[in-house]
């Protein structure tokens, strides 16, 4: 952790600095309630650049951009009745919403890639809300990860993807959910789920009452969305799932309390059950077993219940 020049804790102090970086075109690393994030300034093409280049994202790739208000979202985005109940409802939390883009100078064409839509979040982090507040203008926010890659639930996963390449990290310890947010989008006339994450279709479904769609289906064969490439969130090594017994040469990630396995190298996301731990544990094992650079890292069968759906959505990307 220490071989970075430039890791700072959470603080007053960290928040002063991590705006004027931004305010200088710069990258900063912090923590969001889902992942960890690389923020830059939207509006700033220089930052977008750097931003890009250095997650190797492509530009086809938008951003999701961060606000702290319906006010501030209000700015850069059409807001209808039915947007706003949602919000109400869910932020400040682990749902991004799509929606029709008002164009001005909070947010370049570039951070979201010429699209006439944008996607927005407020996210429950301390750090960054306060970030926005002080910058008094949004944030972009993307995963803090080589694009492809794991995504990373805590300061030292960034250090160890970007080294000193990333101008600032604010270290604030581990993400709480460690798994994205889900993507809501809500520019056509039913609502359509884009993305899975922390929140799960039936929760929205239940708690706003509506027809929901979801448009994440493995067996696409193209993209449903810009940027939501099939492989993604991948380890080096190949990744298996639904594996119940390892073979010798695997990093075995288990599941639950099952006894008769032993293997040897292992993680288990949660020996509970439980999925929410699992989901906090996710890419911090995967990447723990990339790093053993065992022929195969494999996977036990995890439930298709809430936020297991998502991470088993996860893991099939992964070992594509
Ligand atoms: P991440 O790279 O984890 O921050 O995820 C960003 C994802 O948000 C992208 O891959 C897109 O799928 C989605 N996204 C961002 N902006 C839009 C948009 N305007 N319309 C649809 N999806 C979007
Ligand atoms: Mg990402």
């Amino acid at each position: 952790m220490n071989m970075h020049k430039n890791v700072f804790k959470e603080s007053n102090t960290s928040v002063k600095k991590a705006v004027k970086y931004l305010e200088r075109s710069k990258l900063v690393a912090l923590k969001t309630e889902t992942v960890y994030g690389l923020a830059c300034d939207p509006s700033n093409i220089e930052a977008i650049n750097k931003l890009y280049e250095l997650k190797k994202r492509p530009a086809f790739n938008p951003l999701i951009i961060h606000v702290n208000s319906l006010d501030l979202a209000k700015k850069i985005s059409f807001v209808n009745r039915k947007a706003e109940e949602i919000m109400k409802k869910f932020w400040p939390g682990p749902l991004t919403l799509v929606l029709p883009r008002k164009k001005n100078s909070f947010v370049h064409d570039f951070a979201v890639s010429g699209l006439e839509t944008i996607a927005i979040r407020f996210p429950n982090s301390e750090i960054i809300n306060k970030i926005i507040s002080a910058f008094k203008r949004p944030i972009a926010a993307p995963s803090a990860n080589t694009s492809g890659y794991i995504s990373s639930t805590d300061a030292h996963h960034v250090i160890e993807c970007f080294g000193n390449k990333v101008d600032l990290v604010i270290n604030s310890g581990r993400s709480n959910y460690g798994i994205e947010s889900t993507i809501l989008d809500l520019t056509g006339p039913t609502p359509i789920i884009q993305r899975l994450g922390v929140i799960d279709s039936s929760l929205l479904k239940e708690r706003l009452g509506v027809e929901i769609l979801e448009s994440h289906l493995k067996d696409n064969k193209r993209p449903n969305s810009p940027g939501q490439c099939l492989k993604h969130y991948s380890p080096k090594t190949p990744l298996k799932v639904n594996v119940n017994s390892p073979k010798i040469g695997d990093a075995f990630l288990n599941f639950g309390n099952d006894n008769s396995i032993t293997h040897d190298p292992s993680l288990n996301l949660s020996k509970s059950s439980n999925l929410n731990e699992a989901a906090y544990n996710l890419f911090d094992f995967l990447r723990k077993l990339d790093k053993l650079k065992k022929k195969r890292i494999v996977v036990a069968p995890i439930p298709y219940i809430g936020i297991g759906k998502t991470i088993n959505e996860r893991l099939e990307r992964a070992s594509i």
